[in-house]
């Protein structure tokens, strides 16, 4: 069984009496163990398939199976909860919360799950122990740099054990080195720690992590070949 697919999936939005087809009978499957970037000019479709694999929004038609999940019949309440099992996320912004620790911001995906706060201490700060960032944790966002901000959400996106992580445009507000390094730690989580990874970048040196680079233009899939991945310095 795949773990994400994606069978003749169509998303139209209707703006007054204009049609966009965003996504034009897509169908993609992700194995278990993958490192999938997804590439493709501005308005070719990645956001809204993105928003759809990650049970943000919906399809027009067509079918997605997430780890064996119907996830279309699903209702948004459901979805919330599969999300959260399922995908951690990662973000441009990297969507910390300001006047909180390191170590509270990992927590933040478990306070949905009921978990006892001394359990959810101890998960979040191996969590930061992935991460290398453990002797941060007691640091506010801007007390750190922009990659170790962007390592704090990666333990976040980490903590629920979920199998996939998603990330939109992870290295976009970094410099050059630190994008590496952050491509460093996703290549780790994928090798290491079995995580599925999708990566949405437009850069071709980031893409260059991933074993796969899938590419969207006007809604439709143009190309999806493997590739020898950029090995980790350092
Ligand atoms: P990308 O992420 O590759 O930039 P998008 O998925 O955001 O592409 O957009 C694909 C197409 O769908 C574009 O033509 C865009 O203008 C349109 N689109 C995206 N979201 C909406 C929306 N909420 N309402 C109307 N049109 C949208
Ligand atoms: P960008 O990557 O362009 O900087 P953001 O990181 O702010 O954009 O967020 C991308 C999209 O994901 C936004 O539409 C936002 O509403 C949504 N989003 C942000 N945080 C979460 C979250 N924790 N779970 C699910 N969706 C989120």
């Amino acid at each position: 069984m795949s773990l994400i697919k994606f069978k003749n999936l169509t998303k139209v939005y209707t703006l007054g009496e204009i049609q966009v087809h965003a996504l034009n009978d897509v169908s993609l499957t992700i194995e278990s163990g993958e490192f999938v970037a997804i590439m493709g000019p501005s308005g070719s479709g990645k956001s809204t398939c993105m928003n759809i694999l990650g049970c943000l929004d919906k399809p027009t038609s067509g079918s997605y199976n997430l780890d064996g999940i119907d996830i279309v019949s699903k209702s948004l309440p459901d979805l919330a909860a599969i999300r959260n099992q399922k995908i951690g996320f990662v973000f441009q912004g990297f969507n910390l919360l300001s006047r909180t620790t390191a170590l509270e911001n990992v927590e933040l995906p478990m306070i949905y799950n009921k978990i006892p706060p001394a359990q959810m201490r101890e998960r979040a700060m191996q969590a930061l122990v992935k991460v290398g960032l453990a002797n941060r944790a007691d640091h506010v966002p801007s007390q750190l740099s922009g990659g170790q901000q962007q390592r704090v959400a990666i333990a976040r996106a980490l903590v629920n054990d979920a199998p996939i992580i998603f990330a939109d445009e992870p290295t976009g507000n970094l410099d050059t080195k630190t994008s590496h390094e952050v491509m460093t730690l996703f290549s780790q989580l994928n090798s290491e720690f079995k995580k599925t990874v999708i990566v949405i970048t437009h850069e071709n040196d980031i893409a260059a992590y991933a074993k796969r680079v899938v590419r969207f233009l006007d809604g439709k899939i143009v190309e999806d070949h493997v590739q020898t991945p950029r090995t980790p310095e350092g």
